[in-house]
């Protein structure tokens, strides 16, 4: 029986250890059933799957579906120390946070993997027979560590061990493409991710060049996300996604009908198949999903290095279909996903709009598919608990989590308030517990900003003026705030903003009466959803228009967490449903405008007016000055709620599925 079982999956059967956690039905103790149907589901010829490309996922066991082996997990695999840099720098000595946990499977960086990751648990939660495609990377993006005399940030290099994670499982068939004339072969991994109810899974197909028939130079190709500056390694990297993914799904022998891009990073998978199929036959296969609103943003490679890399036939393809239109010796992944692919997609109504803008060649088939989250993975407890009490009302969530928006039919019943503020107290009780050593509680007035450090997200707003909070504090009452977030290493700009807020952090050394301030070490989505679940309001301030959509906010209303936030990406969709608080620079209808000019001082002080009446309103409520009945404040956290009934992967994979993969 297990050698079938092994045989199904494709396990590296020479890898003796796994069997020990492929027994008695279980895998890694979730049902093997579920993994016998999908497989045999994926390898049916009349009923072709969908593929889902993707440079980056997101799956973090520590937050959702923990698998159990009985094999030793390397230390490496484990995260147990992380800093804190804050405005109380004794603590920051002397403490670290209380913390042991199994690491993110570190194949992401930032937003774009999370959503990969939310929509492969999406597709599996619909039953959707669907295969990831994605790039096992051996030191993971990078270990943020702070330098605490100077300020700033060190990219550590991160050490983990693919054989010793749990669920992470080594495949028999490799697969070869030609890079620079060369073989280079790739080992193949698998990552099953379960639906919420464990009966469907979809797997996740990591490529590996750490392979003894590959040179060193060959393996180091997928050593780092993200972190090269090198033309040919990137063109190296784009190659292994697209083309051995797809050789990949043919080596599995999955039957594949759609051919998803999550990005252009992806867009090699067509040159792939061009080789064999006509473009006509290809085009209703290919979708591709664009998920930045900044032209410089797409994938750009001189036309000479990807040639040499790609050899004559692909670059063949490359010049029909993927020529910048403005520069002949310029290749632009992004035009080739566009022009090749009948279905393209933006990830929110207004970058759509942007989209269309920046391309009006393809505008027609340019739709728009608003982002999600997936709610099982980011619900905090008490709020699960709280939805659950009160499902006779709301209906069977778990089921159907779009069923969440009828929380507003709860708007006026007085106990689900009281409530729903009791949950939210237990969240921020649990966030104090975890920051008790930087003195902070579960009263005080708490706001997060958390997510990548690039400029466009304006990471620095809330420190422009730090003056400002001290002012606040002293009128309304004690002020916390919690940050993360890690800069590119190569991203100077973003490192200048992660260094001065370091140093405005350290100014305020001193302040702690009124205003605390902890910037927590290596943001990733353990923090994440700590972060959203457990503060009283989540700032998002990107510059308008750059960011497409944005998904932190998503995880924070689902929790009732109160947006504070610019009129950018998803909350554009939500503007006029009171979840929060719109501020700031709004950019003319038509226009992009520049990233150079990031409006810190009037839109600091837009943040700063509404911070005020936030906090105000916050604490009335929290004293009882305002009734929770009668709360503005409780009326908002509901409509974050039941906006969170649409903003979910589930409504969004549906979209996907009916709107291009079953087209
Ligand atoms: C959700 C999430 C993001 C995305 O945040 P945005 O607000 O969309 O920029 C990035 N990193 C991590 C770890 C996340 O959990």
């Amino acid at each position: 029986m297990q050698k079938e079982i092994a045989e199904l999956i494709k396990l590296d059967g020479s890898k003796e250890k796994y069997l020990k956690d492929i027994v008695d039905g279980k895998f890694y103790d979730f049902p093997l059933q579920s993994i016998i149907d999908a497989e045999t589901r994926l390898a049916a010829k009349e009923t072709p799957s969908i593929s889902y490309f993707s440079m980056e996922f997101g799956l973090a066991p520590s937050i959702y579906h923990t698998f159990k082996t009985v094999n030793p997990v390397s230390d490496l695999n484990i995260l147990s120390r992380h800093e804190v840099f804050s405005n109380m720098k004794d603590m920051d000595y002397y403490h670290s946070l209380p913390l042991k946990k199994i690491l993110d499977l570190p194949i992401y960086s930032g937003g774009l993997g999370v959503l990969a990751g939310d929509s492969l648990k999406s597709a599996a939660d619909l039953g959707i027979s669907l295969a990831g495609i994605g790039i096992l990377w051996n030191k993971g993006y990078f270990k943020q560590k702070f330098w605490f005399r100077s300020g700033g940030q060190i990219p550590d290099a991160l050490a983990w061990d693919p054989h010793t994670y749990p669920g992470l499982i080594p495949l028999k068939p490799k697969v070869d493409i030609t890079l620079s004339g060369q073989k280079l072969t790739l080992k193949l991994w698998k990552y099953y991710v379960y639906s919420n109810d464990l009966k469907n899974v979809v797997p996740l197909i990591l490529l590996d060049a750490h392979t003894d028939e590959n040179p060193d130079y060959f393996r180091e190709l997928t050593d780092q996300l993200y972190r090269s500056t090198n033309g040919w390694l990137k063109i190296a990297q784009r190659m292994i996604l697209g083309m051995g993914g797809v050789k990949a799904l043919d080596a599995l022998g999955y039957s594949i009908g759609k051919y998803h891009l999550n990005e252009g990073h992806a867009a090699f998978a067509f040159v792939e198949k061009a080789k064999s199929q006509p473009l006509e036959e290809l085009k209703p296969k290919f979708a591709y999903t664009c998920h930045t609103p900044v032209e410089a943003g797409h994938d750009r490679f001189d036309m000479q290095e990807l040639s040499a890399a790609l050899g004559p036939e692909g670059t063949e393809i490359m010049k029909n279909y993927g020529r910048d239109e403005r520069n002949p010796n310029v290749a632009n992944l992004t035009l080739l996903a566009m022009s090749t692919s009948n279905h393209v997609n933006a990830v929110a109504q207004k970058h759509g709009e942007v989209t269309r803008l920046q391309f009006p060649k393809y505008k027609d088939k340019i739709q728009s598919i608003t982002n999600g989250i997936h709610t099982h993975t980011w619900l905090s407890k008490p709020i699960k608990e709280l939805l659950n009490k009160y499902k006779s009302v709301i209906g069977d969530w778990e089921n159907e989590p779009t069923l969440l928006a009828n929380v507003r039919n709860l708007r006026t019943d007085a106990a689900f308030r009281h409530d729903l503020w009791q949950a939210h107290a237990a969240n921020k009780q649990t966030l104090a517990k975890f920051l008790e050593y930087w003195y902070i509680d579960n009263r005080s007035f708490t706001i997060a900003w958390a997510r990548r450090i690039a400029p466009y997200k304006r990471p620095g707003l809330l420190l422009h003026n730090p003056n400002r909070l001290i002012d606040i504090a002293r009128r309304c009452g004690p002020l916390q705030i919690i940050i993360a977030g890690k800069a590119h290493p190569a991203d100077v700009p973003a490192s200048i903003h992660m260094d001065e807020m370091l140093e405005k952090i350290n100014l305020l050394n001193g302040e702690r009466k009124l205003l605390r301030i902890c910037f927590l070490e290596n943001y990733d989505t353990y923090f994440g959803k700590l972060l959203t679940s457990n503060v009283d309001v989540w700032l998002n301030n990107p510059l308008p228009p750059f960011e497409a959509s944005g998904t932190s906010g998503m995880k924070a209303i689902l929790n009732g967490v109160v947006q504070l936030s610019t009129l950018d990406g998803w909350v554009v969709e939500a503007a006029d449903k009171n979840i929060g608080k719109i501020f700031g620079y709004v950019p003319p209808p038509g226009e992009i405008g520049s990233e150079s000019d990031l409006k810190l001082a009037e839109d600091s002080e837009a943040l700063y007016q509404n911070l005020e009446e936030m906090a105000n309103l916050y604490y009335a409520t929290l004293s009882g000055k305002i009734k929770i009945e009668e709360s503005a404040w409780v009326e908002m956290m509901i409509n974050c709620i039941a906006e969170s009934g649409f903003f979910n992967t589930q409504r969004m994979v549906r979209e996907y599925n009916e709107k291009i993969w079953q087209d």
